[in-house]
């Protein structure tokens, strides 16, 4: 941060003191627009999501033959009301909320259990597909259920996927890969929890643990297999093909809140709270709602306030040029999925014109909101899966119109939790402030 330092950006941006405090705050994005103005600012539209959602299409044959929990091959979540966790937030916050209040379940996707099963899943998909049509191997049926044969398997294992990550991201990629056959890496973090290390063994991937932290073994691993011409790193900062895999979401969104009758306009706005970690998945459904239902959603990113990266990106402008460390925040929580600390500048700039907002929220609060999810719904969901639930408080008690509106509708978007084991589920519930 060489340009202006902290104490200029104090100035420029008092709200800054607070999150340097870690207080839970909301922050509204001034350089929000109309969708049409947005979309002049970015080279990515509607056709790329088209093109994602039509590639998932042609994989469904194949989806549902070898994973015969999704349906029929398309990989998707319930979108559940919870009104009995509505009147939890109510009574624990003291505040009305005159809406409806809806969890999007993405605990609940086959395959990986998170959102990471949206864009991950798609990237490693796209990657195999254009290997297949490279090599000729699709036959003219081009049916893909073909892609479950030796043959493809064949051609797959010659070559490489990679990926950095310490959650639900390698889960995702490793998973899908190891299905199709690719030989695949996952780099983690030694303090990376020892399940998901254990489950990807059991699926046939590799796992190379660092001593060091999370973002040396994204660096190992992009330098290994940028060195490799026949390995396909997956970019999790980066990645166009992961944000199109998790913007489909918004049209399927779009049908789901149809059959519940549940109308999105002017007089009618949709609230949409996302955890957001580096930014691609919460990035790419906000893309993905704005395009599908208009002006009248109004997304926000949620952040735990020891690593609020995306609001500090996007309050400052300077996206990856700034840390969380630079406003002295240590980027622990234990929101795993969501603990980074320098977010992504191709999410952060691309969504400038489109994000309302970005809160943040602690870490003890994710915990008691787990443990009051779990009681009143029997939904379970994992600590950053959380950080959506109090969006409607921060949004109900700021002064964005119609926030309080008995027509609009809040939905809170779940990312995940299915894949937790059950003695490590129990312990978050019975967590205690240490
Ligand atoms: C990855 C993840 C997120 C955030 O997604 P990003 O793309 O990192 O912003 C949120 N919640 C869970 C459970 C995740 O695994």
């Amino acid at each position: 941060m060489n340009k202006i330092t902290q104490s200029e950006w104090l100035v420029k941006l008092p709200l800054l003191q607070s999150v340097m405090e870690q207080k839970e705050v909301l922050w509204c994005n001034p350089s929000v627009e109309l969708v049409a103005a947005g979309l002049l600012k970015t080279r990515l539209s509607k056709f790329d999501i088209v093109d994602a959602s039509d590639r998932l299409e042609r994989f469904a044959p194949y989806l549902a033959k070898v994973f015969p929990d999704t349906d029929k091959g398309i990989i998707e979540s319930p979108l559940t009301p919870i009104p009995k966790m509505k009147q939890e937030l109510e009574k624990a916050y003291a505040i009305h909320i005159p809406g409806k209040l809806l969890l999007k379940q993405d605990n609940a996707l086959p395959i990986s259990g998170s959102i990471k099963a949206r864009g991950g899943i798609y990237e490693v998909l796209k990657h195999a597909e254009t290997l297949a049509v490279s090599s000729e191997l699709l036959d003219s049926t081009k049916d893909y259920s073909q892609f479950d044969t030796p043959r493809f398997r064949e051609l797959f294992a010659k070559h490489k996927i990679a990926v950095g990550s310490t959650g639900n991201l390698g889960l995702s990629i490793g998973i899908m890969s190891a299905k199709l056959g690719f030989n695949v890496t996952v780099h983690m973090s030694a303090d990376a929890k020892q399940w998901k290390k254990d489950l990807l063994r059991s699926k046939g991937v590799q796992v190379v643990e660092y001593i060091d932290d999370y973002s040396k073994a994204v660096e190992e691993g992009r330098r290994q297999a940028e060195a490799d011409p026949s390995c396909h790193f997956v970019d999790d900062e980066n990645s166009t093909d992961l944000f199109m895999g998790y913007a489909v979401a918004g049209e399927r969104v779009a049908a789901q809140l149809k059959e519940q009758n549940i109308t999105v306009d002017e007089a009618h706005p949709l609230f949409v709270y996302l955890p957001c970690g580096v930014g691609g998945g919460p990035g790419g459904v906000a893309f993905g709602l704005k395009l599908a239902l208009g002006d009248h959603v109004h997304c926000f990113f949620a952040e735990p306030t020891h690593s609020p990266c995306m609001m500090i990106g996007m309050m400052t402008g300077m996206h990856d040029q700034v840390s969380v460390a630079d406003f002295g925040l240590d980027n622990k929580t234990a929101a795993d999925g969501l603990a980074v600390g320098t977010a992504s500048a191709f999410v952060g700039k691309t969504m400038e014109p489109f994000l309302t907002g970005c809160y943040t929220v602690e870490d003890q609060t994710l915990f008691t909101l787990l443990k009051e999810l779990a009681d009143s719904e029997d939904i379970w969901l994992e600590p950053s899966a959380l950080a959506g639930m109090t969006g409607p408080i921060q949004v109900i008690k700021s002064t964005l119109p119609s926030a309080d509106s008995k027509n609009a509708t809040h939905l809170v978007w779940g990312t995940g939790g299915n894949m937790v084991p059950e003695d490590e589920m129990k312990s978050y519930y019975h967590y205690t402030r240490k």
